[in-house]
C-alpha cells in the first residue's frame, strides 16, 4: 500500500457537528473513507454554537493556544470528539468567536467580525498541530475560512520546522464565497503587507482569504472535473478565473462522494419505511408520509416534485419560480425546504398559501426533513446557474427520487440523461439557463413517469448508481502523495 499520511482536515463545518450544506457533509465523510485507506486522518473546526447539541459529545481536552488578533492575544480552549469511533475530531472554542447561532451571520448579513473570526481559527489549526504533537504531511483545508493556513505556513511559519515537511492542499467548494475583507484585515491576521499583491493576496484592492489559498496552497482541488474547467473561464471565475489559469497544473476536479451510512433508503432511521431497488413498496409509504407532513391533497400517482436547497439565486429559484404554475398544470406537486434569501423565502410562503393542497413549504433547516422529502418524492429539481458538485442530486438517485437538472458542474459529471430507447440513464438535464429549456426538461421527465416500464427502469437505474466515497478518496491519497513530492 501507498505511504501512511498523517492528515489534517480543517473545515469550518463538519456533519454532524455543524452544518450549513454540502461542505459539512464532506468534511464529515471524507475523513471516514481517507481512514479506510488506512492514513491518520483528523479533523478540526471552531466550536460553534451548535456543536454542543450533537449527539456524538464533546469533551474538553484540558489544552489551550494563544493567538496573536493584531496587537492583542486571544485564547482558544481545546475541546475532542470521535467521528465514527476512531477519527479524531479537534473544536477551537472561543466564546466570543464562535458561541453564535448561525455560524456566518444573520438574515442581515454576514457578522461584522468574520476576518477576525477565520483568522483566529486559521492560526488556531497550526497551533493546535503543535500543542498536540500532530506534524501532519497534509492540511487540507477547505473553502475560504481555511484560506489562510497555506498563507501562514509560506510566510510566518516558513522557518517553523515543526511544518518543514507539511503540504497544504486547498479544496474550492463554491467559487462564490471568498472571504473578501479590507486591507486593514492583514495587520489583525499578523500577515506580512508583503503578500498584499496582485500575484498574492490582493483581490481588487480587498485581502482575499480564498485568493491567498489559491496563490499560497501547494495543490488546490474543486469538487467535480466540470467545474475544475468552468472556473478557469470568465463566465464561471467570479473574477478568479485568471488567478485559476495560471495555477491550472495544480488544480484538480474530484467529484464527491456519497456517505451511503447517512444517505441510504435501505437503513435511513429518518424515513417512513425503509426500501430499496429491489423493494420499493416502502418509498410509496414515504410518499404518503410526506404529503401528510406539508397537508398535499395528492394521489398516489400524483407527480411530486422536490428541492432541498439553500434558497439562492445560485440555486436556479428564479428559473423555478417561473416553471412552476406549467408545472401545476400538469398535475404535478411540488415541495421545498430551504431558506436563504427573503424574497425567496416569502415568494414560496405565499404560494403555499395560494396553493396549499399541491405545494408544501418548510422555511427553515431541518435534516430529517430533507430525507423525508427525498425518500418521499419522485422527481428532484436543481436548475443550478453553477454548482461545484451538488450533493443532494446524488443522494436523491439512492431514494429513487429523478433528478431534474441544469447540466453544468457536478450536475453534468454525475446525471446522465435518460434515453426512453435504450433505457439508459438516471435523469433529465437541460443546458440554457431559461425557464423554458427547464419546462422542456420537466415535460420529458413527466412523459417517463407516465410510462410504468420505463420509470420502473430509470428509478433502477438511479438507485443501483454508485457514488460512494472509494473512488474520490482513492484520488484524494494519490494527490496527497504527489504534493509531498514537491
Ligand atoms: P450546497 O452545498 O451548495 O448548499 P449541496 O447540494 O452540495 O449544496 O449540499 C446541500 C446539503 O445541504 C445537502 O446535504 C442538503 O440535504 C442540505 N440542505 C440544504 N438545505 C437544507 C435545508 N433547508 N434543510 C436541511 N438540509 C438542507
Amino acid at each position: 500500500m501507498a505511504q501512511k499520511l498523517k492528515i489534517l482536515i480543517a473545515a469550518s463545518e463538519v456533519y454532524p457537528y455543524a452544518k450549513t450544506g454540502g461542505l459539512a457533509d464532506i468534511a464529515g465523510a471524507l475523513p471516514k473513507a481517507l481512514k479506510q485507506m488506512g492514513h491518520d486522518i483528523r479533523v478540526i473546526m471552531p466550536k460553534h454554537k451548535v456543536v454542543a447539541q450533537c449527539p456524538l459529545g464533546i469533551r474538553p481536552m484540558g489544552l489551550d493556544v494563544t493567538i496573536p488578533i493584531g496587537e492583542t492575544q486571544k485564547m482558544g480552549f481545546l475541546y475532542t470528539s470521535n467521528l465514527n469511533e476512531d477519527i479524531p475530531v479537534y473544536f477551537v472554542g472561543n466564546e466570543s468567536y464562535f458561541s453564535r447561532d448561525p455560524i456566518y451571520g444573520t438574515r442581515y448579513g454576514d457578522y461584522s467580525d468574520n476576518a477576525e473570526r477565520f483568522i483566529f481559527f486559521c492560526q488556531s489549526v497550526l497551533e493546535v498541530c503543535k500543542s498536540i504533537g500532530f506534524q501532519p504531511d497534509i492540511i487540507h483545508c477547505n473553502d475560504w475560512q481555511t484560506g489562510l493556513v497555506p498563507a501562514y505556513l509560506k510566510t510566518v511559519y516558513a522557518d517553523d520546522k515543526f511544518f518543514k515537511n507539511t503540504r497544504t492542499v486547498f479544496s474550492i467548494h463554491n467559487l462564490g464565497y471568498q472571504g473578501n475583507f479590507p486591507s486593514s484585515e492583514l495587520k489583525t491576521a499578523g500577515l506580512p503587507f508583503s503578500i498584499f499583491t496582485l500575484e498574492g493576496a490582493e483581490f481588487y484592492n480587498h485581502f482575499s482569504f480564498l485568493k491567498s489559498a489559491l496563490v499560497f496552497a501547494d495543490l488546490l482541488t474543486t469538487v467535480s472535473p466540470s467545474y475544475a474547467k468552468e472556473i478557469q473561464t470568465k463566465a464561471f471565475g467570479f473574477k478568479m478565473d485568471g488567478v485559476l489559469r495560471a495555477r491550472s497544473q495544480d488544480l484538480f476536479g474530484i467529484l464527491n462522494g456519497v456517505d451511503y451510512q447517512e444517505w441510504n433508503p435501505e437503513t435511513d432511521p429518518a424515513i417512513e419505511k425503509n426500501y430499496d431497488s429491489k423493494n420499493r413498496a416502502g418509498k410509496l409509504a414515504c410518499k404518503r408520509k410526506l404529503a401528510d407532513l406539508f397537508s398535499l391533497k395528492i394521489e398516489d400517482d400524483t407527480p411530486l416534485f422536490s428541492m432541498v436547497t439553500r434558497l439562492s439565486s445560485q440555486k436556479g429559484i428564479d428559473l423555478v419560480i417561473e416553471t412552476l404554475d406549467d408545472l401545476l398544470d400538469e398535475g404535478a406537486a411540488f415541495v421545498v425546504l430551504g431558506s436563504g434569501d427573503s424574497m425567496y423565502e416569502e415568494y414560496f410562503s405565499k404560494l403555499n398559501k395560494q396553493y396549499p393542497d399541491r405545494v408544501g413549504v418548510r422555511i427553515g433547516f431541518d435534516e430529517k426533513l430533507a430525507h423525508q422529502i427525498l425518500a418521499g418524492s419522485d422527481f428532484l429539481l436543481m436548475p443550478s446557474q453553477y454548482e461545484p458538485c451538488g450533493l443532494t442530486q446524488m443522494y436523491s438517485l439512492k431514494y429513487g427520487t429523478v433528478p431534474v437538472v441544469r447540466s453544468v458542474g457536478g450536475l453534468a459529471d454525475s446525471i446522465v440523461e435518460f434515453n426512453p430507447k435504450t433505457l439508459k440513464g438516471t435523469g433529465f438535464k437541460f443546458k440554457p439557463f431559461t425557464p423554458d429549456h427547464l419546462r422542456r426538461a420537466v415535460l420529458k421527465a413527466l412523459s417517463v413517469y407516465r410510462k410504468k416500464d420505463r420509470w420502473q427502469k430509470l428509478t433502477a437505474n438511479d438507485m443501483n448508481a454508485d457514488f460512494g466515497w472509494d473512488k474520490a478518496a482513492k484520488k484524494y491519497g494519490q494527490l496527497y502523495q504527489s504534493v509531498l513530492k514537491k
